[in-house]
């Protein structure tokens, strides 16, 4: 499969038609339908925008925006130095830029975050009360979240028939389209380009992780067509294990998109594999697809007896868990691989995201939030959705009462312990069983392997048995009172 990109690149004659086309959860040329619309118009202007008005608990933490930052900076070497950068409110910003370039057409990815939507029918409208046509495509998702509904014309609210009945029954998710050949507006050097930002010590330690932008997702996918989807069905769950392909942050840019992934995995691997590989990916769908038709869930509950949830409020424990000091291993080594790598296998995810909603009966909220700002492949519905669905509060969510168990899920995924021995180094000496649940080792054995709890390793946090217990009663409490 082809790394490159290989569009045809040329510059604009004067009086060429203008095209501005607005990148944004698309940061790619390949199958970028909004973006093609933009090419067979004319000249194109391609602009970014750092966009200043995205209220605090839509926007994309420090890790993301990391990311975004170079692949800007790959962005603007596939389209030779031409992107421009603004930064500021795209009302105010776009019908400049229109005058400006004197632009015809206007094209963009649609984005699915509800500020986002409403802002974007607000300015498609004064934008064409300019004279402009405004092209929006979708380009982020395989299933538009519109065309998709029960035969009672009602959103669907659970997975299984959202996926089988609606998505499935539509019609087949576009094929892919190659990079349009782009006749480009030259930026002046007067105008703002892209600049490679000064970065963080944590930023460039990320950076010793990824390589960002369009050719590395597909080297990326490449990678993981040869060496992961075999197996991808029965090794997904397993973090030490190559199964997963760790394409979310691509996914997330729009650095590839779920079409290509779609279509890139047909035929490459048994028929349980590749059915189960796009299965996933209908629950990035899914989450969408709920966002869309149930904004207030960014906040609000998705079941609403869960407003009256006594969910509890203690910052130290909350910090505790963000840097990976619960006492419980595959707890701390999750959250220690999420500092470091900006990622977290899916596993682990649901694992301390329970851990969180249900031991320590933290806020959903107070955990989305510490994702948002630490995911290099956040997204508001993933994450939102994902949040409420572990909490036991989302959409075909796992029901509360099933509470994991950290300890088991650690032995029946991480079983040789190495996942644990690699983010919690001070457990490394442990024998196997006695990484999962150290305070269960003997003192002599923790002595040898050079463990002592509550000095180089803390003791548990809250006791898994009685913590578990808590939740339950809490569950029971409000199911009595609706
Ligand atoms: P693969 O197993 O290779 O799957 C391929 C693609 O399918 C993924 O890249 C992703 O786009 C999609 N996908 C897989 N599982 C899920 C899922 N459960 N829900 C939605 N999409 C899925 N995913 C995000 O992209 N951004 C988030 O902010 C995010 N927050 C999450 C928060 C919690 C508490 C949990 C439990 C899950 C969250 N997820 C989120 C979903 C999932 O964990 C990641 O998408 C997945 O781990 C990405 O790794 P991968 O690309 O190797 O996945």
């Amino acid at each position: 499969m082809l790394t490159e990109i290989t569009p045809m690149i040329a510059f604009a004659s004067e009086n060429a038609p203008v095209a501005l086309h607005w990148f944004r959860n698309d940061l790619r040329l390949r199958d970028n339908p909004a973006l093609t619309e933009a090419a067979r118009f004319g000249a194109v202007v391609p602009v970014w925008i750092d966009d200043t008005t995205i209220p605090p608990n839509e926007a994309p933490g420090a890790a993301y925006r990391w990311w975004t930052r170079r692949s800007l900076v790959a962005l603007d070497d596939a389209l030779k130095g031409n992107l421009r950068f603004f930064r500021g409110d795209p009302s105010v910003l776009l019908p400049d830029l229109v005058r400006r370039y004197g632009v015809r057409r206007v094209t963009w990815t649609e984005a699915h975050e509800p500020c986002v939507r409403a802002r974007d029918t607000l300015l498609a409208t004064s934008l064409t009360e300019l004279g402009v046509e405004v092209v929006r495509r979708n380009g982020s998702l395989l299933w538009n979240p519109e065309t998709i509904a029960k035969p009672d014309g009602t959103p669907y609210r659970v997975f299984t028939p959202f996926f089988q009945k609606g998505c499935l029954a539509a019609p087949s998710p576009r094929t892919p389209l190659p990079a349009p050949d782009l006749t480009l507006i030259p930026r002046a050097a007067s105008e703002p380009g892209v600049e490679p930002a000064p970065e963080a010590e944590w930023e460039r330690k990320l950076g010793t992780q990824w390589t960002i932008g369009e050719a590395a997702a597909h080297t990326r996918l490449d990678a993981f067509l040869a060496n992961g989807l075999a197996g991808y069905a029965s090794g997904r769950d397993f973090p030490a294990r190559p199964h997963t392909s760790r394409l979310s942050p691509y996914l997330a840019h729009g650095e590839i998109s779920p079409n290509t992934l779609w279509y890139a995995v047909a035929g490459r691997a048994s028929a349980r594999d590749v059915a189960k590989f796009r299965t996933e990916l209908a629950w990035r769908e899914f989450a969408h697809y709920l966002l869309v038709h149930f904004p207030q869930m960014v906040t609000e509950p998705f079941r609403p007896e869960f407003t009256a949830f006594p969910w509890e409020e203690d910052e130290a424990l909350c910090r505790r868990w963000q840097r990976g000091e619960t006492g419980i291993p595959i707890v701390d080594a999750a959250m220690r691989a999420l500092w470091r790598t900006g990622y977290l296998h899916n596993r682990l995810r649901m694992v301390v995201a329970s851990f969180l909603t249900k031991n320590l009966l933290l806020h959903w909220r107070v955990g989305e939030a510490w994702f948002r700002d630490t995911l290099v492949d956040y997204t508001l519905a993933s994450n939102v959705a994902s949040w409420q669905w572990v909490a036991g509060c989302g959409a075909d969510a796992a029901p509360y009462f099933r509470i994991f168990n950290p300890v088991l899920q650690a032995e029946k995924f991480d079983p040789d312990g190495s996942f644990i021995a690699t983010y919690l180094p001070e457990l490394a000496k442990l024998p196997t069983p006695a990484r999962f649940a150290p305070w269960t080792a003997s003192e002599a054995t923790r002595e040898a392997a050079g463990l002592f709890l509550g000095k180089n390793y803390p003791q548990p946090i809250v006791s898994l048995v009685a913590s578990r217990a808590r939740a339950l009663a809490a569950y029971a409490r409000i199911k009595a009172s609706t």
